[in-house]
């Protein structure tokens, strides 16, 4: 499907996402769970957000998110940006970033603790829309431990959630009508938030590459 305008885009993918949000919600609030409000200890990583999401976190962001936190999570963004590029290998239209350049990329977010610029004061400034890689995070024990061991993996089943309402099966999202991929939440949101993020190359990552379909 061709849209005309970012408009009827976004009115064809968004109600698609919330529903997918949710059900997704739905299904993790069976997961037994540790985490709790405040603790922001899984947020200091690069996480990536589904093409469906898109739309739905820039409006946010456009629309809803008060000026004084986006002009915070703009200059967190733009620093996050300045961080990148001064690790990043050089990109270009010929040589993009692959999908081993993000998973490593992934685990130098990791190893170093870079926080998520989307944090601010210790709580998620998208909470209402935060990308379902985020919703399906939970711990069931131990939470101390994830200020210890950056990077900690959630719990298995989170990963069968997100793959049952955003995976190639999902109920909620019609493949044929839209692009199924992933990419960093800081990439996609640079135009959300007037980053002049210089453009930055990305092969497609498609979500079976980024999660295992089985496990
Ligand atoms: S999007 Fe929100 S919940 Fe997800 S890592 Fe960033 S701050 Fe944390």
């Amino acid at each position: 499907m061709t849209f005309a305008s970012i408009k009827e885009l976004r009115r064809f993918v968004t109600p698609c996402a919330t529903a997918a949000q949710a059900d997704l919600d739905a299904r993790m609030a069976t997961v037994p769970s540790v985490c709790s409000a405040g603790c922001d200890a899984c947020c200091y990583q690069m996480v990536s957000v589904h093409t469906w999401e898109e739309e739905l976190i820039g409006s946010y962001i456009e629309g809803t998110m008060h000026a004084a936190t986006r002009a915070k999570v703009r200059r967190q963004l733009v620093e996050w940006w300045k961080h990148l590029k001064s690790i990043l290998r050089p990109v270009s239209r010929a040589n993009p970033l692959a999908l081993g350049d993000v998973q490593a990329l992934a685990q130098y977010m990791i190893d170093n603790r870079v926080m998520c610029p989307f944090l601010v004061d210790h709580r998620c400034s998208i909470y209402p829309v935060r990308p379902a890689m985020c919703r399906a995070h939970v711990v069931a024990a131990n939470p101390g431990l994830c200020a210890t061991m950056p990077g900690r993996v959630g719990e298995t089943i989170g990963v069968h959630h997100m793959l049952a309402t955003f995976g190639p099966g999902s109920p909620h999202l019609p493949f044929d009508k839209y692009v199924h991929a992933m990419k960093p939440l800081a990439f996609a949101m640079t135009g959300a938030l007037k980053v002049p993020a210089s453009s930055t190359p990305l092969t497609v990552v498609t979500l079976g590459e980024l999660m295992p379909t089985r496990l």
